[in-house]
């Protein structure tokens, strides 16, 4: 009575429905890397991934089981394992992409001829994005609803402990051979740009705990107030924590309506679970829409005249754009695979709206450097920025990054801490530098505004108001049907 367990984004142990399933009866615990994948993960995330993997193991062996890696597709050493191994049952927690549907499909399929049993678990979510319907039965298109009716399905699941016992099943003969997590290449090596990642994190469920546990104690009762805040820790970084899945949104869920309760941080914790909000709404999207990394949301924007501007691009990626909350935030990127989300916002909206470039180009730079980069938040924020996206921001919210800067960074504590150029820059002029007079500590080093403000701001309205304009085009399939419709 052997089981599999395939793991996937669920490297934990707690509240892990696909373990807990297997946990009565020896089992193999398989993580196999797909060197082929629909998109391969970025630099920060595989970097996380490798520490990740490294973490689990360990927690796993503590607790009688084995974390077997296999390099190879899936859809070929899946079923030659539960043959080898003669498994009765293959268990694992759902993903929300189109091709890991479609894979996880066709081995159920090929399972089943083997005569296996699967069975897959919501442990990603807090609601399986399927049981969140309008009135009407369609998928939500907008935020707020979508929200409301999460929340008004009735509590959300209570975790599950993580089992204390788990036995491994010894690895069949025959079976694939078995790889060290070290040799699957996922480690800068030449040069290892990796020294910020791991000074600023702690990948695993060890990692992940704590980070909640520190939330809960210093940020969340003041989260709705400070989260907007670039200076200091304001918001609880677990966002790499559950792309890898160490810690479940239900564990979380469930930790801060406690600690809520305690503390009176109910508005905190209010918005701290909207937030979770939107993480479920962007699954909810890319179901709805596969490929979102690629395409409109909004096919208007299909007829959006993006420019190509080499130089900008590199810039903007390099943190050298000349403003510098901008700046700061692409460097806090590259320095340690993360960015606070509200820089996210306006280095995004500088990218599409001042520079007028693809927002696609900003998704796969993220997709790259960050090490929370997911297939659903991803694209649907960046869908969200550049205005294409669902439920997105209007065309016409264009950021002014130096009145953003002055907002949230009043004393430019966040720009001096990663712009060591403008480190003895007076507070007055960090967020505009160039308007410092000789002697105010303005870096030479810092290069000057790459576009005007005023003038970058004025073309893009004038760009969007253009596209206002042009008709919506259809999605080829909505083409096919009115034809078929005549
Ligand atoms: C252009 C752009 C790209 C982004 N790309 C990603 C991405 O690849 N992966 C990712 O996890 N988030 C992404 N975000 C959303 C958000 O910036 C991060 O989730 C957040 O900054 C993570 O920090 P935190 O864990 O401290 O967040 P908290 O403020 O502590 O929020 C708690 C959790 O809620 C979720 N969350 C918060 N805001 C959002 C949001 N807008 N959309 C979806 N989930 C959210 C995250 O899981 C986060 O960990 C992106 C935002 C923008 C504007």
């Amino acid at each position: 009575m052997t089981a599999i367990v395939w793991l996937r984004d669920d490297l934990r142990l707690d509240d892990q429905p696909a373990l807990r399933a297997a946990a009565a009866a020896p089992a193999l615990f398989v993580y196999v890397f797909d060197r082929n994948p629909a998109r391969p993960l970025g630099g920060a995330a595989r970097w996380w991934l490798g520490k990740s993997l490294a973490a689990f193991a360990t927690a796993l062996a503590a607790i009688g089981g084995r974390l077997d890696v296999v390099a190879g597709d899936p859809e070929a050493i899946l079923p030659a394992l539960a043959r080898h191994a003669g498994a009765t049952a293959v268990y694992w927690t759902r993903r929300y992409g189109a091709a890991e549907i479609e894979t996880d499909a066709r081995i159920a399929a090929a399972m089943r001829r083997e005569g296996v049993a699967t069975q897959s678990f919501n442990g990603q979510l807090l609601r399986d994005p399927e049981a969140v319907r309008t009135g009407a039965g369609a998928p939500f298109k907008v935020f707020t609803p979508f929200w409301r009716r999460c929340c008004e399905l009735g509590p959300f699941e209570a975790p599950h402990a993580a089992p204390r016992k788990l036995h491994a099943a010894p690895w069949p003969h025959n079976a694939p051979r078995r790889a060290d997590i070290d040799d699957l290449g996922l480690q800068p090596t030449k040069p290892d740009w990796s020294g910020g990642l791991a000074q600023a994190w702690a990948p695993g469920e060890a990692g992940a705990r704590a980070r909640l546990r520190r939330f809960l104690d210093d940020g969340l009762r003041d989260y709705a107030e400070a989260r907007d805040q670039l200076a200091g820790e304001t918001t609880s970084r677990l966002s790499p924590h559950l792309r890898f899945g160490e810690i479940s949104p239900r564990r979380i869920a469930a930790a801060t309506e406690a600690a809520a309760q305690g503390a009176h941080a109910h508005r905190g914790a209010e918005k701290f679970l909207s937030e979770l909000g939107w993480r479920e709404f962007s699954h909810a999207l890319l179901l709805q829409q596969p490929d979102l990394a690629q395409k409109n949301w909004n096919p208007r924007f299909d007829a959006f005249p993006w420019r190509r501007d080499p130089p900008a691009l590199a810039a903007w990626r390099r943190g050298r754009t000349g403003y510098p909350v901008v700046d700061a935030g692409m460097r806090e990127l590259w320095t340690t695979g993360y960015m606070h989300n509200r820089v996210r916002l306006i280095a995004g909206s500088f990218l599409t709206k001042h520079l007028g470039l693809d927002w696609r180009d900003g998704e796969a730079w993220f997709w790259d450097t960050l090490c929370d980069a997911d297939e659903a938040s991803n694209p649907a924020n960046w869908q969200w920025v550049a205005g294409s996206g669902a439920d997105a921001a209007p065309y016409f919210r264009v950021f002014n990054p130096i009145l953003q800067g002055e907002k949230f960074d009043p004393q430019g504590a966040y720009v001096r801490r990663w712009i060591p150029e403008l480190a003895g820059l007076d507070a007055r002029y960090i967020h505009a530098p160039w308007t410092a007079p000789t002697g105010a500590g303005a870096g030479r080093a810092y290069p000057a505004p790459i576009v005007n403000h005023a003038e970058a701001r004025a073309r893009a309205l004038a760009a969007f108001a253009g596209l206002d304009a042009t008709p919506p085009q259809r999605s080829p399939s909505a083409r096919k049907a009115a034809k078929k419709s005549g």
